[in-house]
């Protein structure tokens, strides 16, 4: 007898009717009524799987654990053959046959790989980044994954955090907005579709506030920067229907993220009213001991648990020590039956216990990964991802006749362009090389290769070959980075410089070759400092890590086949002494004159100016868009709106897009302001000649912080706002918002 027949069929379901009330009640009544507290305290337990050619690999001593019904979830199992079989054991073997659920790490694409997230943020293109979501819930619900870790939506400031290459940068609006993108992305519209898989918001909460941006670090903020900066994507992906949310590694405050109850019961369950269930990250749990917060694992267990953190990733200790506490009082049975019931539905909601196995689909797996449609999507992700950070003389698009030297460790690069949080795609095979996307545009006897250089030795060995390749060329290109391994979790860098000898390699060449020409292309996986670069190249472009087909779509760039129009999502220091830096920071007492930088007792630095290398919201492209914006009044009415019409006349030589930002300075309130907000955009595509119109509308809405009291509210007084290419351009226009009549 299936074990659906078994729900259906039981009859005392009243009696347990608890507090969710969903479609799938009555079924997880009958089922929780069936199951023993030890298997109830299973469906709490995710173990890991490893991965190697022949398929998954799971532990002898984690199968038994799933025979014995104690495991809820498995992560790093995929493929449809894998999942099955595994599957199959839950199914068969186990005394209820509770489907397991599957999840992985699918952060920007499973198989076919787009660029990193932060380079997918640089678009700021919802539509791009949600198709990138679909197509990844694509690939890998075909192979038996239900379970995304992902978006990540930690707000991160600090380009020495190597995780800020998984986030959308360091904006709260932008960040919110494709927080929501993602979700929908990997959510689509019908979870019980199978080819749809649940997202999981990480990491809940302040992660990407590390101090000194080193991974894991302590994070100590105020409410009003929290509630302000940190939280509002979560918020966001709640308000999207996200189904789990995970926690932090985190101190935040003083209470360690994965023990702290008023994040998870108070913040996202009350306040938020968030129905799904919350993960542990990988041993958080366990890591509640060296933060000192926890006296023992038993400890960690309950304080987890009665925080809300309804399933413990790896850590073993939901399974070892929840009867116990519960047997001594110390965690309510309710409490885990609660997590168990939460954890349940979701499985309901997936449909797995109609089918189990209806994710596992071996023809879909071999129909669905690395089709056609979804390597193109990848390659204009990578060209809509990158930004042009520098075009002097318009350097590029390089014209198809020219001679090319290709230099740099990452030129023929198939490893490291795939970024990181991408075990599944394949580096080698089906990614293109830089090197093989200019193949596309010119013959390959007008390039002349040469690696010149490690990422990370200091040899200068192959100095002598690039100098002769870049000799005999008409045009210098060179690819440069980071490895892929410097950036993600537990890579965070006090210097962030080109690593190694390469920027030692473009000087170099500069003074061999002068007068020629270079274009430097970087890959990396967060904001470097490129002050020696500006002045050195005359041309940069920053493609992130790009994914599978980043050679190609980098190449489109190159040549001109796509004009760029990527904006930074984060700032670009002019060196690692100004950080934090970022676009909204507040205005101090000794704010610096701007026709006086260098007056004494301001608020500078006596080395350097206070402005970034590039800012947020800049990017430049192979055409110009001329601005004209109108406003529709200086006063706004709570309940009425200020309309902005801007008008953008694309009026250069090239066919193009161009991202207009709306930016809004609130000049005083409460609690101190930001000295400007990102408060919308859009992103249009005018033909050379051609203008559009757009409009922006001011409400209340977009007024609103959190104040003091942590309200939600907005405040009468005097606004500023702009509308334009980049976050670093005058005010043009002001209202007064009114103050309502009582
Ligand atoms: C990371 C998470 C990830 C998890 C599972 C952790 O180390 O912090 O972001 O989802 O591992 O791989």
């Amino acid at each position: 007898i299936g074990l659906t027949f078994i729900i259906h069929s039981c009859s005392d379901q009243k009696k347990h009717s608890k507090t969710i009330k969903s479609p799938y009640t009555s079924q997880i009544d009958s089922l929780m009524n069936l199951m023993t507290l030890e298997e109830k305290i299973g469906q709490t337990v995710m173990y890991s799987g490893g991965w190697d050619k022949t398929g998954p690999k799971v532990s002898d001593d984690n199968i038994k654990h799933i025979r014995e019904g104690n495991v809820g979830a498995m992560l790093n199992v995929y493929s449809a053959k894998g999942t099955r079989e595994l599957q199959q054991i839950a199914i068969e073997e186990t005394r209820l046959g509770i489907p397991l659920l599957f999840g992985y790490d699918v952060i920007h694409g499973h198989r076919t790989i787009f660029p990193i997230n932060l380079g997918l943020a640089a678009s700021w293109d919802l539509k791009q980044i949600e198709n990138s979501a679909r197509i990844a819930a694509e690939e890998a619900s075909a192979e038996g994954i239900h379970w995304t870790f992902a978006p990540m939506v930690d707000i991160a400031r600090d380009p020495r955090w190597g995780r800020i290459s998984e986030g959308a940068g360091e904006d709260t609006y932008l960040g919110s907005q494709i927080a929501k993108a993602y979700v929908k992305g990997f959510q689509g519209n019908d979870l019980a579709a199978n080819n749809t898989i649940i997202a999981c918001a990480k990491h809940f909460a302040g992660y990407g506030a590390a101090q000194a941006g080193r991974d894991y670090h302590t994070v100590d903020m105020s409410d009003g920067e929290l509630w302000n900066t940190y939280l509002p994507p979560f918020k966001a992906t709640v308000d999207s229907g996200v189904e789990t949310f995970m926690t932090a590694f985190n101190d935040l405050n003083g209470i360690p993220a994965s023990g702290n109850q008023s994040l998870f019961r108070e913040i996202l369950r009350e306040q938020w009213n968030f129905k799904g269930f919350v993960v542990s990250d990988y041993t958080a749990i366990n890591e509640l001991i060296p933060h000192g917060f926890a006296k023992n694992e038993k400890d960690g267990a309950r304080l987890a648990m009665n925080a809300g953190v309804d399933m413990d990733m790896m850590g073993n200790v939901n399974r070892l020590y929840l009867k116990k506490l519960i047997e001594e009082n110390k965690v309510k049975k309710e409490t885990v039956e609660e997590a168990c019931r939460k954890i349940l539905e979701t499985k309901f909601k997936l449909g797995l216990f109609d089918d189990p196995y209806r994710y596992s689909n071996e023809d879909r797996e071999k129909e669905v990964i690395y089709k056609k449609e979804f390597l193109d999507a990848a390659r204009n992700a990578a060209a809509a991802s990158s930004v042009l950070l520098k075009n002097d003389n318009k350097t590029l698009p390089i014209t198809k006749n020219k001679t090319i030297a290709l230099i740099g460790p990452l030129a023929k690069d198939k490893e490291s362009i795939i970024g990181n949080w991408a075990a599944a795609g394949d580096r080698y095979g089906k990614a293109v090389s830089i090197y093989e996307g200019l193949l596309e545009y010119v013959d390959e006897k007008n390039i002349f290769y040469a690696q010149g250089c490690d990422i990370l030795s200091n040899d200068e060995n192959l100095f002598n070959q690039a100098i002769d390749a870049a000799k005999k060329a008409d045009i210098i290109v060179m690819v440069m980075g980071e490895h892929y391994h410097m950036s993600g979790e537990a890579a965070s860098r006090t210097n962030i410089k080109l690593p190694g000898l390469q920027t030692t390699l473009i000087k170099k060449i500069t003074e061999e070759v002068p007068n020629k020409q270079i274009v430097l292309i970087l890959m990396n996986g967060r904001p470097l400092d490129l002050s020696e670069e500006h002045i050195l190249t005359d041309a940069i472009l920053e493609t992130w890590f790009p994914g599978t087909m980043g050679g190609l779509g980098i190449a489109d760039i190159l040549f001109g086949t796509y004009n760029p129009s990527g904006k930074l999502p984060v700032t670009f220091p002019r060196n690692v002494g100004q950080i934090p830096i970022y676009y909204n920071m507040k205005n101090t007492g000794r704010p610096i004159n701007p026709s006086n930088p260098k007056e004494d007792y301001k608020s500078n630095y006596i080395d350097v100016s206070n402005t970034p290398l590039y800012p947020f919201g800049y990017g430049l492209s192979y055409t110009n868009f001329e601005y004209k914006v109108t406003s529709s009044g200086k006063q706004l009415i709570p309940g009425e709106e200020i309309t902005i019409s801007v008008e953008i006349k694309n009026t250069g030589n090239y066919d193009g897009s161009e991202i207009a930002q709306l930016y809004i300075r609130d000049k005083t309130r409460s609690i101190t302001p930001p000295v400007k907000e990102l408060k919308g955009f859009k992103k249009v595509f005018m033909k050379k000649g051609e203008s559009t119109n757009l409009t922006f509308t001011i409400t209340t809405e977009n007024l609103k912080f959190y104040n003091q009291q942590l309200d939600f509210t907005y405040e009468p007084g005097r606004f500023e706002f702009f509308v334009g290419g980049s976050s670093d351009l005058p005010f043009t226009h002001e209202f007064e918002l009114i103050e309502e009549d009582k």
